[in-house]
């Protein structure tokens, strides 16, 4: 995180539930659904000893409640180690991915305590800077236009051509159409009708080559090319 293009932002929590054994902390990220690319999802963690156990899942999720990916500490038993540790993931935002699930599971012997624990849970989500872009477009109507194009699908809409009113037929940000005055430069060429011989005359627009289109000989009606 943190890189040379876009930012790194802390979500907040939503929802958190305790069961016996496991609790766990669910932060939703559908609000970087295609606005982010990487997420890194991290806890401290402070572990007793045996008889005690402990344990620390990341899910990455979906929708419909299903584990796309994840990452597992798996039990740390058997040891005493009274400092604060981080446990770390980062990886690409599975496509789906609509939350991530913070587990912290732990067991103990009967009559025992509990005193393993976590503590500052996160997770970040690096962001994608929207890159808008100029285009054009040149109308059925002939005339040139301009439109801006957002990176974001969402912040683009098909477009109205500002000249005819019609639609322009393709997506861009909606009111960025603009109509392109320009210069035509046009040239012509002399040339021979491969049929009847005559010497015809061909006006062709060098700016705007899509308002070429076939011409036919005025004398016997074939193909100029
Ligand atoms: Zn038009
Ligand atoms: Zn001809």
């Amino acid at each position: 995180c943190g890189g040379a293009r876009g930012r790194t932002t802390t979500c907040e929590a939503t929802d958190a539930e305790v069961d016996p054994t496991e609790i766990y902390q669910d932060v939703h990220i559908s609000a970087y659904a295609g606005k982010a690319d990487l997420i890194k999802v991290g806890a401290y963690l402070r572990k007793y000893s045996e008889p005690e156990k402990v344990r620390l899942i990341f899910e990455y999720r979906d929708a419909g409640n299903r584990v796309l990916k994840f990452y597992d500490t798996g039990w740390f038993t058997g040891f005493w180690d009274p400092s604060w540790r981080l446990y770390e993931d980062e990886r690409a935002i599975p496509a789906t991915c609509i939350k991530v699930r913070i587990r912290l599971m732990w067991g103990y012997k009967k009559g025992g305590s509990n005193d393993n624990a976590m503590t500052d849970a996160y997770v970040q989500v690096h962001t994608i800077e929207e890159v808008i872009t100029s285009e054009s477009i040149v109308h059925s109507c002939n005339v040139k236009i301009s439109y801006q194009l957002s990176s974001f699908a969402e912040n683009n809409d098909l477009l109205t051509c500002p000249n005819c009113g019609m639609g322009l037929g393709v997506e861009g940000i909606r009111g960025s159409e603009e109509i392109v005055e320009e210069e035509e430069e046009i040239t012509s060429v002399l040339i021979t009708c491969a049929k009847c011989g005559s010497q015809l005359k061909l006006t062709i627009s060098v700016s705007i080559p899509e308002k070429n289109t076939e011409q036919y000989c005025p004398v016997c009606g074939e193909p100029a090319d």
